[in-house]
């Protein structure tokens, strides 16, 4: 009878069981087949199987072998089969004395046998651990990872050889016993973007202010203004105003990087929240995910942090129009041959613009030389319900050197971050029995509820409907982060105060 050896296929950010088994008869050839859905990335392992086993001066069966990876249904891609494949070929002729039920394994091969890591680990250990599989062998590089997941026990392995012994009782790999990660004592290795201090930043007070509602109310911002204004500097800066990421999301972000391939040194968890700047020249598929085998794209590597779209109009139009639904519903949907996956891609939208094709419309120094027409087609490039879907819009003027010089250091981000936290606060207990917990989130019947208005609010705002002629998608999203600004305020009502400052926030290209 055939050993059956259990692995793991990623499917999206979740894995599925798969069962390894091979068999041999018929002729002398030495040859494999695998069976059961593979791409071209599993059928690979073969040579890097042979080569391996070779390496390891294991006893290849001189006979044909065909290898079955079980379901027959779930299309296997990747590296990670090399080692379960290449044990079941080895049960064809040796006797293992261990039981294979109680044990998960994945693992590529080099052709000397060392074995090499593997995407999306943490998906793989949950799986494991649901499935009341008690051990789980993985590369040796991926052992931090795994980690994440406490009460399973972790067999790092560093080549074939090693998992051999083990399985023959020969020499056990000893078991990886590290106390489950410190999220609070764990730091960060992910961070590409430097962290910006706000106080770093000078002048530019109504941009800074304007990204604290942002940072407190999980809005999305467009700033519009000249090259040299800053806009780049006061989007680095805002993760640093952001409340940490509390332990389920840092979970969530960090099997996204590693299903993605993102996981820098295979150690790291993060426990930042993500800050993605993707070149406009970016391709739909990098930008929203996708791909013949879906890999997460730039919007879900944001979840849970910043997407930073610098100037927006240079974007591939169909990419931003594939905007609406993350920014919307915060996942998308990526459709494939064998049905639809869902990506996570909750993150607070950054987008900055040049006010016309030359950038220096309505500069105080500079000429703009751009036509009229050039300006109305150059902000047509986003459509209108992208527009619609991004809640503040401000200007972002250069600043003068006068300015410059004189400035005195604004306010740190720390101290900003104490108010952000204390509005997010409110926030959290204020949505406690819904699914969303942010402000932006809110669904028109929440604002109903949330976002009342005394007698003088009521009346400016029935102004503000009729003389700015707000549509209704406007109407709830000034109400939105007008709930915001009385949050920050700690305000219960909104005042008419808090709606002048969030009427200030609509959009500038109509
Ligand atoms: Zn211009």
């Amino acid at each position: 009878m055939a050993t059956k050896i259990l692995s793991a296929a990623l499917i999206g950010l979740t894995a599925e069981l798969v069962e390894v088994e091979a068999d041999s008869g018929g002729g002398d050839f030495g040859q494999i087949t695998i069976v059961g859905l593979p791409d071209t990335s599993v059928s690979e392992a073969k040579e890097r199987v042979k080569s391996a086993l070779r390496n390891c001066s294991c006893e290849f069966p001189r006979r044909k072998i065909t290898v079955n990876l079980a379901p027959t249904n779930v299309k296997k891609h990747g590296s990670s089969y090399d080692l379960p494949i290449a044990l079941s070929i080895l049960a064809l002729k040796n006797k293992f004395i261990a039981n294979f039920d109680e044990s998960l394994i994945v693992g590529e091969l080099s052709l000397s046998g060392e074995v090499r890591s593997v995407n999306g680990i943490l998906a793989i250990a949950l799986k494991t651990k649901s499935l009341g599989i008690k051990n789980l062998f993985i590369p040796e590089e991926n052992k931090q990872e795994a980690r994440l997941i406490p009460n399973l026990k972790i067999f790092p392995v560093k080549n074939l050889k090693q998992l051999i012994d083990h399985f023959k009782n020969k020499k056990a790999i000893s078991l990886y016993e590290e106390p489950p990660l410190d999220l609070k004592l764990f730091s960060n290795i992910n961070r590409r973007e430097p962290n910006i201090d706000f106080a770093v930043i000078k002048g530019q007070e109504k941009a800074k202010r304007a990204l604290e509602i942002v940072a407190a109310g999980g809005h999305n911002i467009l700033m519009i203004g000249p090259p040299g204004s800053g806009k780049t500097l006061l989007a680095q800066a805002l993760p640093g105003i952001l409340p940490p990421l509390s332990e389920e999301e840092a979970l969530e972000v960090t099997n996204i990087y590693s299903v993605a391939d993102e996981l820098k040194n295979k150690l790291s968890l993060i426990t930042e929240r993500p800050f993605r700047a993707p070149h406009h020249s970016a391709s739909g598929v990098a930008l929203i995910g996708g791909g013949a085998w879906p890999r997460p794209g730039e919007i879900s590597l944001a979840h849970r942090g910043v997407l930073f779209l610098d100037e927006l109009p240079e974007f591939v139009r169909s990419a931003l129009e594939n905007l609406r639904q993350p920014l919307e519903e915060g996942l998308i949907n990526i459709n494939r041959a064998a049905g639809s996956l869902k990506f996570p891609c909750r993150f607070i939208l950054i987008a900055a613009m040049n006010p016309c094709p030359c950038g220096y419309q309505g500069d105080k120094k500079n000429i703009c030389h751009c036509t009229d027409k050039k300006i109305v087609d150059y902000r047509h490039r986003i459509s209108g319900p992208l527009i619609d879907r991004i809640d503040l819009h401000i200007n972002v003027p250069r600043i003068s050197f006068e300015k410059l010089e004189n400035d005195n250091n604004g306010e740190n981000s720390a101290l900003i971050k104490t108010r952000v936290k204390k509005a997010r606060r409110k926030q959290s207990k204020r949505f406690i029995n819904f699914t969303f917990s942010t402000n932006a989130e809110m669904n028109n019947e929440a604002v109903r509820s949330f976002c009342l208005l005394d007698t003088e609010g009521r009346k400016l705002l029935k102004i503000a409907v009729s003389r700015l002629n707000l549509s209704s998608r406007s109407y709830f999203r000034v109400l939105k982060i007008a709930r915001t600004i009385a949050d920050l305020a700690d305000s219960s009502l909104i005042l008419p105060e808090h709606l002048a400052e969030a009427l200030q926030y609509r959009p500038k290209i109509e």
